[in-house]
């Protein structure tokens, strides 16, 4: 490691380095682009971000985008807007119908934006600082640390060049796997689920009206879930049941969307194109400060897509972490560095545990309606979803859970958790 930073070519003071410039820390670099911070994003990626991962930001999200003054350029950049969701049986039953507007929010709507975008917008959005700069395609191997602390960082471009960066304040925002929660020790909850996903990309059925919804199908065989995209396309996600994963793999066009359409008879014949398989696990640090650093995003909470929330985790933990920041002349002072970290842990932490532990009973819900049980799991689930739609408490309950906006006071429900 110190060899590594011994042959670095060029040294880059700033106030803030960013380790990973994915969704979360690209977002944390657009939040500070009016701000005094000589700020340093380091990503490896060679390419855009995959497509095929989530594809939306939250109307919590939508407001937090709002009051950074940022949210039009996403609209500028075709950003369309969902409006509701709805949960159908394949006989045809519509079990919840509802929309965002019923609840009492400034932005009613998902803010619909392919994930291969996300980043590189947020990035532009920083960019407008001066003391913006970005590294990438670099990669961080090395690091020195002292007391818990990263004094410095040697990131290192594909042909070999090393820059060394040295910040008073890190930022993790290197995903799910993160080298820098490894390299610092942070432990980790770590619960595997038993369901891979399958992310299918689809023309947008033009009979699935309206078209600015989320749709889930159930039948007694399982799910689908259909969004649309801001591209005239649909993405269809399902966990993989008792078909097994070899069969996806093997399976033709035409006998995907046979497959499909008996669970939701709409996608009939639909021309189906892969867009991924997906192990689900979830990954949550025990504590997201050690020092001078913090991490944000899937390298602090990496959870299970049942609802849709990883990316929208990490964009709101954002304002909490703006505002505990220290001052540029702050910074100087590592007790204080240090204390501002652990009063956003001390905010964010219980916050993100009880959304995590929300996120997992959803995840076993799912697994449950993909698993040997699955008929009666799957009738089970229908008739809570019945109970959503005719019970005014729980509707409200499940439309803030669903929109970013948890209720923090009343009790729980099972029925609440399924949806
Ligand atoms: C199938 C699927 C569907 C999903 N659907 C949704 C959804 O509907 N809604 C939702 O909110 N979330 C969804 N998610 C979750 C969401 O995609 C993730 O939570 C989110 O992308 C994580 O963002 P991040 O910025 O924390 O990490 P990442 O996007 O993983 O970014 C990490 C960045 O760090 C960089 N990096 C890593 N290591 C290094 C290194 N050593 N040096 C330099 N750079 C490095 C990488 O290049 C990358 O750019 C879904 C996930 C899956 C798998």
């Amino acid at each position: 490691m110190s060899a590594e930073i011994e042959s670095a070519t060029e040294t880059i003071d700033a106030d803030i380095v960013i380790v990973g410039g994915g969704v979360a820390g690209s977002a944390m670099a657009a939040a500070l682009r009016n701000s005094d911070y000589k700020i340093v994003v380091i990503d490896k990626r060679t390419a855009p971000l995959d497509s095929a991962r989530g594809d939306n930001f939250t109307p919590a999200n939508a407001e937090i985008f709002s009051q950074w003054g940022i949210l039009d350029e996403f609209i500028k950049r075709g950003a369309t807007k969902r409006v509701g969701a709805e949960f159908r049986t394949s006989a045809g039953e519509v079990l919840l119908t509802s929309s965002y507007s019923e609840i009492d929010i400034p932005e009613p709507y998902f803010l619909v934006y392919h994930h291969d975008l996300m980043a590189e917008t947020f990035q532009e959005i920083a960019s407008v600082n001066p003391n913006y700069q970005l590294l990438q395609p670099y990669s961080v191997k090395g690091f020195e640390i002292e007391a818990g602390s990263i004094k410095s960082i040697t990131a290192t471009s594909n042909d070999g060049k090393n820059i060394k960066v040295r910040a008073p304040l890190v930022i993790a925002s290197d995903g799910s796997t993160s080298n820098i929660r490894a390299a610092l020790g942070f432990p980790t909850f770590e619960h595997p689920y038993q369901h891979n996903l399958v992310s299918i990309f689809a023309p947008y059925p033009k009979e699935l009206t309206p078209q600015n919804y989320f749709y889930r199908y159930s039948d007694p065989s399982g799910h689908v879930i259909i969004q649309h995209r801001n591209n005239g396309t649909a993405k269809v996600i399902l966990a993989v049941g008792e078909e097994g994963m070899p069969w996806w793999k093997s399976a033709t066009p035409e006998q995907r969307a046979e497959f499909l359409a008996r669970r939701a008879p709409i996608l009939e014949g639909i021309e189906t194109e892969m867009a991924g398989f997906y192990p689900a696990r979830m990954i949550h640090a025990l504590q997201y400060v050690s020092g001078n650093t913090v991490l944000i995003g899937d390298a602090a909470h990496t959870i299970h897509p049942a609802r849709g929330q990883g990316l929208n985790m990490g964009i709101s933990a954002l304002p909490n972490l703006l505002a505990k920041l220290p001052t540029v002349a702050e910074l100087k002072d590592p007790n204080k560095v240090r204390e501002a970290l652990l009063a956003f842990e001390a905010i964010q932490k219980p916050l993100y545990e009880r959304s995590i532990a929300r996120n997992h009973v959803a995840a076993m819900d799912m697994e449950a309606a993909a698993g040997e049980n699955h008929e009666f799991v799957i009738k089970r689930q229908d008739e809570a979803l019945r109970k959503v739609a005719a019970t005014p408490a729980i509707r409200r309950r499940y439309l803030h859970e669903s929109t970013g906006y948890p209720l923090p006071s009343s009790p729980v429900t099972n029925a609440q958790y399924l949806v």
